[in-house]
């Protein structure tokens, strides 16, 4: 189908007066393709359907002028809109003057509000409403009948009555105005929202200022006394002609200038509405074009042929990032060769469409090396750079700042953000290399002690570090204008410095850094008594304005936009991703202080016109294309329900539009790991190295591939500062108060380390006797010392997560770690008095045993060797369920056990039968027990309050299948090169393996 703009373009083109033409359109895309369409008639070449301009012939064009709508209704009145941030600022001026209600003189409150004031603002001129009317006193209202609102015609005096209704009945209000409530709250605001409107345009134009229902109000009114002629002549001198091309929603002044030119016969309407599916009746892509064909009739037919429905595909992804990883299936449906996927020429252009613009820099990062132009018409948000991330950070690190002992210290969270940016990396990496010698020993010092807060003193000595970790803020709380001065300083100075030393590669992230400098010097300009957070609110609705172009040759390659960038436009291949009920259409509309019943009633926008806009959009954009592929998410996911837009319904059932529907694959396009991995060659002489453990036998059963990155190439999940207290830690933190209280002396005061050479050392100069038996009186006595254990805990704690203090959740578990150990202490003493003793011996505390099996060794801790008369003990605290049919090998299930236990990818795998194997083996030739007989005893915190702590000796026969059988062919198959490390089947496991990554098993479903 030949594109709308190119219709146009041959249409005018055949006018020798083009040249004197104005065309107006609703984008600036839409500019570029149609001069692209003009110099195609230009050079008289056979357009897409094969027409050729001007019967064959190539004529010289003045090219006319182009504007957008906003840009001609700003250029007619000669003024242009101020920024958002001074409009705020005046406005907060005003409302404080006209003596708006709440603290008038705290800008952070006002600043939430502001926003939607300025909108309401903006739509009563744009919709050139009777102020005094829309924004009606309730308290002063009377009755319907009194003459005084004969300026209100009957809908509006209807809305009014119904408005007032809320607040007033029979003349009488029903409640206090100036009472609390929400009612009151916002009847407050209300009645002052006249005088402020009032008070703000005042205001403004004392100053020459204005925001855009301003500009183009005062514009409609002008042309009740002026000639619409004089002002285009004044503003467009020479044009003879305007041309409102492809153009939709219209506000009431946009068409009041329309209309006055329209009647003066200056204006031509070309509309994009060709569709049986956009002009049916019961479509809301109406609402607006069925007004507008009245009004204004077309300047010519388009599309005289009609158009035909297109091949429409409709794609359920499993993902949000899945949508993007599918494109590449359909540029190789549009183009074998990739690289002509986005051609003008030959039906291979492309659009790609996103309502959601968290997409666009995963799809930025997924396109085909083969496309070798893009276009990005939406342009990147600056919100989407690294360096707005990093700013972010920085500004972040301010919020956080504490003084502690050793003065101003930074939360770790931004710190470490911060220093792994891509930007920050390449900057520390620019310094290194140019004579910054202290930077790398700060670095690793960070890395070293990975603390919770950081002191400020730790980044001195690197003019890098010191200029981005530098205390600034000094009181959050403070609304306070030096305060905000002296922040903007130091984020100007930190943009400063790093932009300078980005290297080439990033040269995007120096455009970012350009705007973001630009955005704190246009906020520089005014004094902001606020509170820090408030600033970063204002600083951050100024960022999101910015974008940066991401185009190349405009009328080149693929196409990704937004939206509403598609006006006007079309391509042979569109797809559209994000096709979910609450994107596109998009959910809700934008907050007002206008009740919506009122905003009927003077006909202001509604839902309903969001509703409408998105309607047109979509039929427009599908009207042209051969091919559309809708590309929906069905995950449920926040408030999104995980469903297909309601276009997608409508085009199914209203339209019985045939459909191919398709359901992409999980895990698309992701590296496919292969079943194994290779064995390094020298495999057999490496395992000889390895000492061997419980934890690493368990992890080569469960998955062999595991134990290699563990135990073969030792890789380590990333040592990350936690923020609070895990799994593990809390083992670690009960293990070591235990251990603590059967040392005795010293060791449970809060900070005595139990690192093995804090104890060597203190049993080394007698200032602790390691306990040999613990007495009933000795437990007795610790179970009445809660709150001393309790210190102990918690100062377990706070070396575990590197904090000066416990607080939040971690206290909670604090808690839950006194009453493990006061339970375990309980048990010991029931133990004692089940056996009638009066103490049992202690033989080891975190014993260290080894176990040499041929040429293979095995290494462990046994948290716990104790003896009760002639039973030996091994004791094992488990934090976890751990109950008796885990510990249960017996000789009648011994060979179940064992081969469930060495078996492949077993889900059921017995939890603790290789713990218990091990733990006899090491104790087997230990001179202590010798003479005794040798239990198992799991102390399991997940069972310890319903059921004593289970107590097994184990199965020879089960010790006799694992020695002489299992162990020696698994050890056998682990130093075999040519085995390969399988990868395990039950990817429930990969879910949560810190080598999903590198293994390439990433698991379904991890976008
Ligand atoms: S991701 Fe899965 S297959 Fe890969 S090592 Fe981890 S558990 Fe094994």
């Amino acid at each position: 189908m030949e594109p709308f703009l190119s219709q146009v373009a041959r249409h005018y083109y055949s006018n020798t007066q083009i040249g004197k033409y104005v065309f107006v359109f609703p984008n600036r895309r839409s500019m570029s393709f149609f001069r692209h369409y003009l110099s195609l008639a230009v050079k008289d070449i056979t357009l897409n359907v094969g027409a050729v301009a001007n019967g064959g012939r190539a004529r010289p064009l003045i090219v006319p002028k182009m504007y957008t709508f906003g840009d001609f209704m700003y250029a007619c009145s000669g003024a242009s809109a101020s920024d958002r941030v001074t409009l705020l600022l005046r406005l907060f001026d005003c409302y404080r003057k006209v003596g708006g209600p709440g603290n008038a003189d705290s800008l952070d409150e006002f600043i939430f509000w502001g926003d939607v004031i300025l909108k309401d603002f903006n739509d009563v001129d744009n919709y050139m409403v009777d102020p005094k009317a829309v924004f009606t006193n309730v308290t002063e209202f009377r009755q319907l009948e009194d003459t005084s609102y004969s300026y209100m015609t009957d809908d509006q005096l209807e809305a009014v009555k119904a408005f007032v209704h809320h607040f007033k009945e029979g003349g009488q209000m029903k409640f206090d105005p100036s009472g609390e409530g929400i009612k009151s709250s916002f009847l407050q605001i209300w009645e002052i929202l006249y005088p402020l409107y009032n008070e703000f345009r005042r205001s403004l134009m004392d100053e020459g200022l204005f925001y855009s229902g301003m500009i183009n109000r005062d514009l409609a009114e002008r042309l009740s006394e002026e000639s619409v002629t004089d002002i285009l002549s004044t503003a467009f001198p020479g044009a003879s002609k305007f041309v409102f091309v492809g153009l939709n929603d219209i506000d009431k002044c946009g068409k009041t200038v329309l209309t006055k030119m329209h009647k003066a016969g200056v204006a031509e309407f070309c509309w994009d509405y060709s569709s049986d599916m956009i002009k049916d009746a019961g479509n809301k892509s109406t609402f607006f074009m069925k007004d507008n064909l009245t009004e204004f009739k077309p300047s010519f037919d388009i599309d005289p042929a009609g158009v035909t429905v297109p091949r429409i595909n409709v794609v359920a992804v499993p993902s949000g990032i899945g949508q993007v990883k599918y494109l590449p299936k359909i540029f190789s449906e549009i183009s074998q060769d990739i690289s002509k996927v986005g051609d003008l020429v030959g039906g291979k252009d492309c659009a790609v469409v996103l309502p959601d613009e968290n997409l666009l820099m995963p799809l930025l990062n997924t396109i085909p090396e083969g496309i070798k132009d893009i276009n990005v018409t939406m342009g990147v948000p600056l919100s989407s750079s690294a360096i707005y991330s990093l700013m972010k950070d920085v500004a972040e690190l301010q919020f956080h700042l504490r003084k502690g002992k050793e003065g101003m210290m930074f939360y770790h969270r931004p710190v470490w953000n911060i220093l792994k940016s891509p930007v920050m990396t390449a900057v520390i990496k620019f310094e290194k290399e140019n004579g910054d010698d202290a930077i790398e020993g700060l670095l690793e010092r960070l890395n070293r002690q990975k603390r919770y807060y950081i002191p400020y003193s730790w980044f001195q000595g690197s003019t890098l570090l010191e200029t981005v970790f530098k205390p600034v803020i000094t009181d959050i709380a403070l609304s306070d204008a030096s305060q905000i001065k002296a922040f903007e300083e130091y984020l100007l100075g930190v943009i400063s410095y790093l932009a300078p030393r980005l290297p080439d590669n990033l040269s995007t992230e120096k455009e970012y850094a350009r705007k973001y400098w630009g955005c704190i010097m246009r906020l520089r300009e005014n004094t902001l008594p606020v509170k820090p957070s408030t600033f970063a609110v204002l600083l951050e609705r100024v960022l999101s304005t910015e974008s940066v172009a991401f185009e190349g040759e405009p009328l080149k390659g693929l196409q990704i936009m937004g939206p509403l960038e598609t006006r006007a436009l079309d391509f042979n291949n569109l797809i559209i991703l994000s096709c979910n009920e609450g994107v596109f259409p998009s959910r809700g509309s934008s907050p007002s202080f206008i009740p919506p019943s009122l905003r009927v009633g003077f006909g202001m926008p509604t839902y309903e016109y969001d509703d409408a806009v998105a309607a047109y959009n979509f039929y427009r954009m599908i009207q042209r294309p051969s091919n559309v592929w809708l590309l929906y998410d069905t995950r449920t996911e926040k408030m999104l329900p995980g469903e297909e837009s309601r276009f997608i319904k409508q085009l199914s059932y209203h339209f019985k539009v045939n459909m191919k529907r398709m359901v992409a694959e999980e895990g698309l396009n992701t590296a496919v790991a292969e079943d194994f991995v290779q064995k390094p060659s020298d495999i057999a002489q490496r395992m000889k190295d390895i000492k061997l453990s419980a934890t690493s036998m368990e992890t080569y059963l469960s998955c062999p591939a595991k134990f290699y990155y563990t135990s073969v190439e030792k890789l380590k999940p990333k040592d990350e500062v936690a923020e609070t207290l895990d799994n593990a830690m809390l083992g670690v933190v009960y293990h070591g108060t235990m251990q603590a209280l059967y040392l005795g002396g010293i060791a449970m005061n809060p900070g005595f380390s139990l690192d093995k050479d804090n104890i060597d050392e203190h049993v080394g100069d007698g200032s602790l006797v390691p306990l040999k038996e613990i007495t009933l009186k000795y437990i007795g006595e610790w179970l009445k010392r809660k709150d001393e254990i309790r210190l102990k805990v918690r100062s377990l704690i706070e070396e575990q997560l590197n904090i000066p203090e416990v607080s939040g959740r971690d206290l909670v578990i604090e808690d839950i770690i006194v009453k493990y150990v006061l339970k375990t202490l309980a048990i010991d003493k029931a133990e004692l008095e089940a056996r009638g003793l009066d103490s049992f011996k202690v033989l080891g505390l975190e014993k260290e045993c080894h176990w040499k099996f041929g040429e293979w060794r095995f290494k462990g801790f046994v948290d716990r060797v104790d003896s009760f008369g002639g039973v030996m003990r091994v004791v094992d605290y488990k934090t976890g369920k751990v109950t008796e049919n885990d510990c249960k090998i017996d000789d009648s299930n011994a060979r179940e056990v064992a081969e469930k236990l060495f078996g492949e990818d077993v889900r059921e795998r017995p939890k603790i039968a290789f713990q218990l194997f091990l733990y006899d083996m090491f104790m087997e030739k230990d001179p202590l027990s010798a003479g005794k007989e040798l239990y198992n005893s799991i102390y399991s915190t997940g069972d310890m309050f319903t059921n004593h702590p289970v107590t097994v000796k184990i199965s020879q026969q089960f010790v006799s299948i694992v020695r002489d059988e299992k162990l020696p062919a698994i050890l056998k198959e682990m130093s075999d090169p040519d085995v390969p490390y399988r990868r395990t089947s039950i990817e429930d496991q990969c879910k949560f393996c810190d080598f999903k990554m590198i293994c390439g098993r990433n698991p379904k479903k991890d976008n």
